[in-house]
């Protein structure tokens, strides 16, 4: 019988578990505590659990502990870890140092099966989901590496968060439990391509973290031709699906718009995302487009990016340029994976 993730449980589902296994509820508790809140990497370091316990759960339960398979880190702090997981799979996982706190990227899937043209995670398609526990181990390995608490995340490493749906809300139940880590839900940004079916369920959970939408184009001509996600969910279905989401959870929803020069960086394309967001509120991310290997897009220069933002700003949208932290260590996601699978296929 193939181990499953004990870390991927939440802990009513931790409770069932001991409850077939004839325990009391308590140790349910204590066991969530062991691995979401003293990181501990093996049922052995549970000191205070009965030894046959212990050895009844290694038969069918395994914890989720990545290898750092590599380790980069960057002038500004920046750190990039590759992480290999316990089939053998990689993902990565990145640091920030900000003056409020560390922020952890995390990957939600291996690989992706979005297909964005100008993305270096989706260029070998998605292999699986990420389990809810491995997506926590993540977060947990790199605040045992630098030494200091995370206290912010970002759902914007490798894979769409809202194609592993199930995992990821385990995943924010886990990381945000009181009896864990406990990162509140307001320092949580999910970004999503645009799944419209799911950012409607996620509406429904009427949960405290930022919705983050990679827009990058303001009409369907360019998105398309950036984002195959766009021909299932062309504008006219996403946009009101995102004033609804904003309107259901009173949370204001950010845009991403990664620019590319040539193709979505004019003064009429920022005109167009000006009134395609009008009276949102939102907010919007540039991001200098960071050039893969393989695809064909160039990053606007960064007077033009300042000339986009000013624009926006006349027009009355709130628009920041996002700092661009670690670029030496080709900390865009996806590029350190698919140079490990190039070195190993
Ligand atoms: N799948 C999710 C989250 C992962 S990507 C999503 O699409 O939102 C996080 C952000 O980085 C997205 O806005 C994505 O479009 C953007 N991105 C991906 N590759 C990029 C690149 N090479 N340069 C700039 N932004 C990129």
């Amino acid at each position: 019988m193939e181990k499953k993730c004990l870390s991927s449980l939440t802990l009513a589902q931790l409770t069932d578990t001991m409850k077939e296994l004839g325990q009391p509820a308590f140790r349910a508790k204590q066991i969530f505590h062991w691995v979401h809140q003293r990181l501990v990497t093996d049922f052995a370091a549970m000191t205070d659990q009965p030894k046959t316990l212990l050895a009844k759960l290694d038969e069918s339960w395994y914890l989720a502990v990545p290898k750092i398979e590599r380790r980069q880190q960057a002038k500004d702090g920046t750190v990039k870890y590759l992480l290999r997981m316990a089939d053998g799979n990689c993902i990565e996982t990145v640091v920030m140092r900000y003056n409020y706190g560390n922020t952890v990227c995390v990957s939600t899937q291996v690989g992706c099966r979005m297909g964005c043209r100008f993305c270096a995670s989706t260029q070998a398609g998605r292999v699986r989901n990420l389990e809810a526990g491995e997506i926590c181990a993540e977060i947990y390995t790199a605040q045992k590496d630098i030494g200091a608490r995370i206290s912010h995340i970002v759902l914007m490493g490798i894979g769409e968060p809202l194609d592993n749906y199930e995992n990821v809300m385990a995943f924010l139940e886990n990381i945000s439990s009181p009896e864990g880590v406990n990162i509140g839900m307001r320092n949580i940004s999910l970004s999503t391509c645009g799944l419209v079916p799911g950012i409607e369920r996620l509406a429904k959970e009427n949960l405290q973290l930022t919705l983050s939408v990679s827009l990058h184009a303001p009409n369907n001509a360019i998105r398309s031709g950036m984002m195959p996600v766009n021909d299932a969910y062309p504008l006219e279905v996403l946009m009101p699906a995102v004033r609804a989401y904003q309107h259901d959870t009173g949370r204001r929803v950010s845009f991403e718009y990664s620019m590319v020069r040539g193709v979505n960086d004019s003064a009429a394309c920022a005109h167009e995302l000006a009134a395609l967001i009008r009276g949102m509120g939102a907010h919007v991310n540039l991001i200098p487009i960071n050039p893969v290997d393989g695809s064909p897009y160039s990053a606007t220069d960064a007077a033009n990016v300042r000339r986009f933002q000013n624009l926006l700003t006349e027009l009355g949208v709130n628009a920041t340029v996002r700092r661009r932290l670690g670029s030496e260590i080709s900390a865009a996601c996806g590029q350190l994976r698919r140079e490990e699978m190039q070195k190993n296929p």
